[in-house]
């Protein structure tokens, strides 16, 4: 077995010697009849189910298709796509809830590229995600092979490691490898290529069971043991950063993805109790503490970060959605306190303090600080009640606008609804997925998450066509929660055909749809614009009017609604909600009423 070790040094590098490789692994392949043999495709699958992974997402085809119903006989669920692009969202989604690396399966070729889209934004995400592809027969390869693509390089640049299994052999360790630079340091994406020749040599179940008795399953550290998770960090640099906040005048709290990813609630939500520091999540940090909680400064945001003077920022990167952590948006001499597991991130952002490892056992160190020397900021703290003061404002304000009936809608009367009904489902809260451009902003401000990871957005990158892929995810890996997509119609359009998906695994995913014709809706040109020889050709932005997204889901036997008044609305979701069952809510909005959005949704 010596020569089949496999040589990481030349992962996705073209062996030289090619020719007597093949050769040495076709005379290994020579069957022996009193044993009972694997093929690549149900090894690979094994060593999956080895590894602890319990959901994969993908679209088969030539050279996959067996290896997903080898897959589903390992009793790894395996999720059939009918796009490439939304399984990998999915993956990522799957991911970020469970903590586990979340899987990718698809063919060679442009399935591998359309897969490049769920791995790009898990790896931007900081989600740890494995894209597996099906790629041409090795000494095809330079011939101009079915599908064939120099897939290794190709996903270089999306992943942090990207590794060949040259012989049915090398399938564990390429998996295992794959797994460990997917959920260690700053999780991320990874790729396993699977050769067509792989996939169909074979090997000996007892050589295989040797092979593949290295692989344990993936146990996230948040689900071990406290003391056994890492190393400790010295008390000195945690005195320092609770120093930092005892002595702050205004200080704050900022939570990101990470801390959610993290599992880093429980810590968190006691250091608030024990501080009474007010804390702001970003968009897809809402929940870790409730947002009804007392001190968050969600409604008082851009105060919050314009004014406090130490900023302790868990698991979020200060990048366009934090303003960069710099001025006029944050104080010029604000002080920041960073947690972040990967030491680059605070290398780059050069804060006051940071703090690199787990957030979750950095914050529980901190508290444990706290706890010796214990300071609180109560209701009457000026901080708190400036912050408080100009919550109560802002929510007042919102609610004027809010607590209106306007028909034809506008975002908001419907937002409401929506917010009204996810309230009334109490606990376990459903987990929603948000995309769009009005309808991601307005539905930021006005629907609440109360339970950390249950609000699922187009997130780091503002990638649009997440939403059926997360959807899905959300639902098949907490079968528990109800799953609501708040849609725009142009980020339902992406991969609106995955209503069948959700039809097909039966899933409790109700798909809500703002339809106001179009990319921020109908046709936003000016008269000057619409001028020319291509006048009455279709505005870049808009879509068919008033298209019927609800006959869509109703095609392939779920439920479909119509709605354009709060009456018919409020019926379809509370119908729906109960129901659990796969349904598509079509709003109909004035076309007129959002607004171009960008760079600036993220500000008050
Ligand atoms: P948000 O979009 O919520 O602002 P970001 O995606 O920008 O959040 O930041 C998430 C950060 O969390 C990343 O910098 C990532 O390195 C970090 N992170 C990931 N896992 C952990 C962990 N276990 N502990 C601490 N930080 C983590
Ligand atoms: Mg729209």
């Amino acid at each position: 077995m010596d020569h089949w070790q496999p040589d990481f040094a030349t992962d996705g590098v073209r062996v030289a010697a090619w020719p007597t490789y093949i050769q040495l692994l076709k005379t290994s392949s020579v069957q022996n009849h009193s044993e009972t043999y694997l093929d690549g495709n149900a090894f690979a699958a094994k060593a999956l189910a080895k590894a602890g992974i319990e959901y994969m997402f993908g679209v088969v085809g030539i050279p996959v298709t067996s290896f997903a119903t080898c897959a589903l006989k390992e009793g790894i669920r395996f999720i059939a796509f009918h796009n490439e692009q939304s399984a990998g969202y999915a993956a990522g989604a799957a991911a970020y809830l469970t903590g586990k690396p979340g899987v990718l399966l698809t063919v060679s070729g442009p399935g591998c590229v359309h897969g490049l889209a769920g791995l790009s934004n898990a790896m931007i995400n900081t989600w740890p995600v494995i894209l597996i592809s099906g790629s041409s027969t090795q000494t095809d390869t330079g011939k101009g092979d079915f599908q064939e693509l120099d897939q290794v390089e190709a996903v270089k640049p999306f992943s942090k490691y990207s590794g060949k299994a040259r012989n049915i052999f090398e399938i564990p360790l390429v998996i295992s490898k794959a797994i460990t630079f997917a959920v260690h340091g700053r999780p991320g994406g990874t790729y396993v290529d699977l050769p067509t020749d792989v996939l169909h040599e074979t090997i000996s179940v007892t050589e295989g069971e040797k092979l593949l008795s290295d692989l344990q399953p993936y146990v996230p550290s948040w689900s071990k043991v406290e003391t056994s998770v890492g190393q400790q960090l010295p008390n000195l640099e945690i005195d320092a950063a609770v120093s930092l906040l005892q002595e702050a005048e205004r200080p704050l709290i900022v939570l990101g993805k990470g801390a959610a990813y993290a599992r880093a609630e429980d810590p968190i939500r006691q250091l608030v109790q024990l501080t009474g520091i007010p804390f702001l999540p970003t968009p897809m940090g809402k929940g870790i503490i409730p947002d009804t909680h007392q001190r968050s400064a969600v409604a008082a945001r851009s105060l919050a970060l314009k004014e406090s003077d130490v900023v302790l920022v868990v698991g979020a990167r200060l990048n366009w959605l934090l303003h960069y952590g710099a001025h006029p948006n944050w104080s010029k001499d604000v002080k920041f306190i960073l947690i972040d597991i990967s030491s680059e991130e605070i290398a780059l952002r050069k804060p006051a303090i940071g703090l690199v490892g787990d957030a979750r056992r950095l914050v529980s160190q901190i508290n444990k600080k706290i706890k010796d020397t214990p300071f609180s900021l109560g209701d009457k703290h000026p901080w708190v009640e400036k912050l408080q003061k100009k919550t109560e404002d802002n929510v007042k304000r919102m609610a004027a606008s809010l607590n209106k009936d306007v028909v034809p809608f506008n975002f908001l009367t419907p937002m409401r609804i929506i917010r009204d009904a996810m309230a009334d489902l109490g606990l376990p809260a459903p987990i929603l997925v948000s995309e769009g451009a009005n309808t991601m902003d307005v539905g930021r401000s006005v629907l609440q998450q109360i339970e950390p990871r249950t609000r699922l957005d187009a997130g780091t990158w503002g990638t649009m066509g997440v939403g059926l892929g997360y959807a899905i995810a959300a639902a098949v890996v907490s079968p528990e929660r109800l799953v609501v997509a708040v849609e725009g119609d142009s980020g339902f359009g992406f991969s609106g055909l995955e209503v069948e998906t959700i039809v097909r695994y039966k899933l409790p995913v109700i798909v809500i749809v703002f339809n106001n014709d179009g990319i921020y809706g109908g046709d936003r040109r000016s008269p000057e614009d619409i001028e020319g020889p291509l006048k009455d050709f279709p505005a870049p932005t808009s879509f068919v009017p008033c298209a019927r997204y609800d006959i869509v889901m109703e095609a392939f036997g779920g439920k479909g609604y119509f709605a354009t008044t709060p009456q018919e609305l409020q019926s379809a979701v509370k119908e729906a909600f109960a129901l659990r069952q796969p349904a598509l809510i079509n709003i109909r909005i004035d076309p007129y009423a959002g607004s171009e959005s960008g760079r600036m949704q993220h500000k008050n």
